[in-house]
């Protein structure tokens, strides 16, 4: 069968605020930027997107429009790897592999839409549903919202697994970091796994000692970037002292990022963003990669785009249904899955992934 090549290739930035002030252990925002990429062939439409800088689309219109117009819509990973090859001068992680990253995903649905093919049934699917977690617990929170979205989560969504942001001003205030690991025991109860995420403010023996109590006292499981996760030996050192999983790789561009990650035994479970590591294409790869290695592979934020992916993989841990992630694209998209049971069901009905832009709500936020 053929298919007409890629005919158009189309961009827009979108920059959404928050519900409120929003910071984790080393960083604080109050928007998030969506760059969104639309592509056609043979009448059919392909929708990717990343979160990130709205440099991406700088990216997109001088380096990858001209190397995916006129492609073959059947050959994702030759056109990735064109695209990765555009982009040799500029350096491929950060923004360019962002950019490659939303046209992956454009490029992927597009496939499975001109097959009249859900994603995971192009892909082939493992899991008819992919847990996820509930992710958000900010350290610029009050008492009284973290609660409210705590109980959002495990009591109104039944989602049995969640997580909060810890380190505090770079690990400065350990006290309050306690105190609401804590807050969020009491809130979540006995039977609902609890995460924390320090995003890498912590120093090794701080992590250590912080980490040692918070599985002790509060039965925390999963300890997200507890240092930075360059550092590979201090994470690997906290991992074979500390019971709760360790957990990086959200910052990953591109498979070569993932090697060492995998490979130095720096972690339980690995983190990959298919709106950073390089799209579909990547994000399979760098999972067949942690398999080998004996490791779960868990979808960083962007749950919506994860949904499909993650159902193709056997050793999938979870998605994280990250709260600004969750407001945007129930606003902006047609075709969300519902977390609710603590889990999404990837809609086989729809082809690709089966999502829409509403850009009558989204022309608001465009900046670009
Ligand atoms: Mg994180």
């Amino acid at each position: 069968m053929k298919f007409d090549p890629v005919s158009h290739l189309d961009s827009a930035v979108y920059e959404i605020p928050t519900d409120g002030p929003e910071a984790d252990g080393t960083l604080a925002w109050d928007a998030t930027t969506m760059v969104v990429v639309e592509i056609q062939a043979g009448g059919a439409h392909g929708l990717g997107w990343t979160y990130g800088s709205g440099g991406a689309q700088n990216v997109i219109r001088q380096q990858l429009a001209r190397v995916v117009c006129g492609s073959d819509p059947m050959a994702v990973p030759g056109t990735h790897e064109a695209m990765v090859r555009a982009c040799r001068n500029l350096g491929r992680p950060g923004i360019a592999a962002s950019a490659i990253s939303a046209v992956d995903i454009a490029l992927w649905d597009l496939k499975a839409r001109l097959l009249g093919v859900a994603l995971s049934d192009l892909f082939g699917r493992c899991h008819a549903e992919v847990p996820v977690y509930g992710s958000g617990g900010f350290t610029s929170y009050d008492d009284k919202r973290t609660c409210e979205q705590l109980h959002t989560w495990v009591e109104d969504w039944d989602i049995p697994r969640v997580k909060i942001k810890i380190g505090e001003s770079w690990g400065t205030n350990p006290y309050r970091d306690r105190r609401r690991v804590a807050l969020a025991r009491r809130v979540i109860g006995d039977e609902t796994e609890l995460f924390v995420d320090a995003n890498g403010a912590y120093s090794r023996k701080q992590a250590i000692r912080m980490g040692r109590r918070f599985v002790e006292d509060y039965g925390v499981c999963w300890f997200e970037e507890p240092v930075s996760s360059d550092d590979l030996a201090g994470l690997r050192e906290i991992r074979d002292q500390c019971e709760a999983d360790i957990a990086a790789g959200e910052y990953g561009y591109d498979l070569t990022y993932f090697a060492p990650l995998i490979e130095s035994g720096a972690v339980d479970c690995v983190q990959v963003d298919v709106t950073r590591c390089g799209g579909y294409t990547e994000w399979l790869a760098v999972a067949q990669l942690a398999a080998a290695h004996g490791l779960d592979t868990s979808a960083h934020c962007a749950p919506n785009l994860h949904a499909h992916v993650a159902a193709a993989v056997p050793r999938l841990r979870h998605i994280e249904y990250f709260h600004d992630h969750h407001r945007i694209e129930q606003e902006l998209f047609d075709g969300v899955l519902d977390p609710t049971g603590g889990a999404l069901r990837p809609d086989r009905d729809h082809p690709g992934h089966g999502l829409s832009l509403r850009a009558d709500r989204a022309e608001r936020y465009r900046v670009s």
